[in-house]
């Protein structure tokens, strides 16, 4: 399977889905990273809740459901550095999860990742960005790194896990699937 995971910033992946993402490399997925983009690569797509606190985000979710949608068009296929596949073929009908918020403020998850095994290179990843952790700490007066680990814990909690990644399928006509597509 073809993992796409959009994001608005460098961090964002790491804050809300970094293990999700490695275990998808560890099954055998092709994972792609980017920020913000058409959307139009993979069979999973993970990307912001619409209703995140920060603005890029919101855009960069609404971009990427659009676009998921609009790839499928043949029509087009007649602007193929836009929107269509490599081969010029419009893009199949795929799923969309949207990751966990800052803080899980309004984010009720719908499928969980246990991540507990690999917490601690979750938080080593995130205490790269350094900056990012001097930019909350000035602005936000938190621990980022902290926090991160905190809500993982928190989700933990909701599946029996000791740490674990939340989730939401995106609902909307043709996106729903019975599969479970995550690890
Ligand atoms: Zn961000």
């Amino acid at each position: 399977m073809n993992v796409l995971a959009i994001g608005c910033h460098p961090d964002d992946a790491k804050i809300a889905c970094a293990v999700t993402l490695a275990k998808c490399v560890k099954r055998g997925d092709k994972v792609i990273v980017c920020y913000v983009s058409t959307g139009n690569l993979g069979h999973v797509i993970i990307t912001h809740n619409p209703d995140d606190y920060m603005p890029n985000h919101t855009a960069v979710s609404r971009l990427v459901f659009d676009a998921s949608f609009t790839a499928t068009l043949p029509n087009y296929t007649d602007y193929p550095h836009v929107y269509s596949s490599n081969d010029g073929e419009p893009a199949k009908l795929v799923s969309i999860y949207y990751m966990d918020t800052l803080a899980g403020v309004n984010f009720n998850p719908s499928e969980h990742v246990d991540i507990s095994d690999v917490i601690d290179l979750k938080i080593q990843m995130l205490e790269c960005h350094e900056s990012q952790l001097v930019w909350m700490r000035e602005h936000d007066v938190i621990d980022f790194a902290d926090m991160v680990k905190t809500c993982s814990r928190y989700r933990g909690y909701q599946c029996g896990a000791e740490y674990a990644e939340g989730f939401r399928q995106c609902q909307a006509y043709l996106k729903g699937t019975t599969k479970r597509l995550l690890p």
